[in-house]
């Protein structure tokens, strides 16, 4: 393949398409880190309000670095995987202790909660160092365009398929060359469907001469999800609401407020059921039913939270929603 016919196109393509994207407007390294560690498991353009707070709070690494835990876990609140925000502030503390943020791929690999594909996106991105960065959006679009049949699962595979990013890769503008290939992911080349008639790469796609896009890339390995039942408890009392916080330093979701368990309440007398819905975490499903009732008296460790400390406080996204069937709405932005 001609590769730097594949990458002007590309890049042609994406100057036409690119979103005015709030990260796209800066070239400091310590923002994006901020949005590509946001950006890990949520779609843009629900991470860019949460991007705006958490940067109006904590404008440059020393900000962050010096802020207490449950401040970043509030600013963090409603965009999940709250361990992003622990390793976040962590490696805001590690820039701040060596007085320097690092500037190669190595030095960014070395910072909490970056792997390959966030060292090599800030890396090129920030400081224009040739990295190809590949995540799931990318490895699909090369999967397809070089014709990979291997399982997208494998080591094997996944290294191949690095090496082609790292053969497409306009060294003049790696960062561009990125942003082009995952946005191409996110946009036409969809895991479903793609939309390979407006795809500015059609012409060397081999998937698609071939007319097997939908079935590349192949998926062997299959993690199991857990299907999990909770009722969840929501006792109102002259305008307060009953929580619990998790405890724990290491324990996921640490810090955290949470509504009550129904198995948690003994006491508790159901009024009406306000509503259902479903939330996923990593491989658990959890089916959630939100009871209206009354209690008594709140059990040892529980406390009444007013509406101005639960927008102050770290909510679960759980008692989020659980929250918004009753009326309140609490969402960040
Ligand atoms: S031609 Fe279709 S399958 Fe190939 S890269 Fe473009 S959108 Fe993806």
């Amino acid at each position: 393949m001609d590769s730097r016919s594949f990458a002007a196109r590309l890049l042609a393509w994406f100057r036409q398409v690119k979103r005015p994207l709030p990260w796209r407007e800066t070239g400091d390294p310590y923002r994006i880190l901020v949005s590509e560690i946001m950006l890990q498991q949520t779609r843009a353009q629900t991470v860019i309000p949460y991007y705006r707070r958490f940067l109006e709070r904590f404008p440059d690494a020393a900000a962050l670095a010096a802020a207490p835990e449950s401040e970043v876990l509030e600013r963090w609140s409603g965009l999940g995987y709250y361990s992003r925000a622990r390793n976040l502030q962590r490696a805001a503390r590690q820039v701040v202790e060596t007085g320097r943020f690092p500037a190669d791929f190595e030095g960014l690999l070395a910072l909490p909660g970056v792997g390959r594909y966030t060292a090599a996106a800030v890396a090129s991105i920030a400081f224009h160092l040739p990295c190809a960065a590949v995540d799931g959006n990318v490895l699909r679009v090369l999967a397809r365009v070089t014709g990979e049949r291997g399982d997208i699962g494998s080591g094997r595979t996944r290294a191949r398929l690095e090496e082609a990013a790292a053969g497409l890769l306009d060294r003049r503008r790696p960062g561009d060359c990125n942003q082009a290939l995952m946005e191409l992911g996110a946009t036409l080349c969809l895991p479903r469907r793609p939309r390979c008639l407006l795809c500015p790469v059609s012409r060397f796609c081999a998937a698609r001469a071939s007319g097997i896009e939908e079935q590349l890339p192949v998926k062997l390995r299959k993690t199991k999800t857990r299907e999990v039942e909770l009722t969840l408890a929501l006792v109102e009392r002259r305008g307060r609401v009953l929580f619990w916080r998790r405890d724990g330093d290491r324990a996921r979701m640490a810090g955290f407020w949470e509504l009550p368990s129904v198995e948690q309440l003994p006491a508790f007398t159901a009024l009406s059921e306000l509503g259902t819905f479903r939330h996923t975490i990593t491989n658990h499903r959890y089916s959630v039913r939100v009871l209206r009732g009354t209690l008594a008296r709140a059990p040892r460790g529980f406390r009444w939270l007013a509406p101005a400390e639960l927008a102050r406080l770290p909510l679960s996204t759980t008692a989020r929603k659980a929250l918004a069937l009753a009326g309140w709405n609490l969402q960040a932005g």
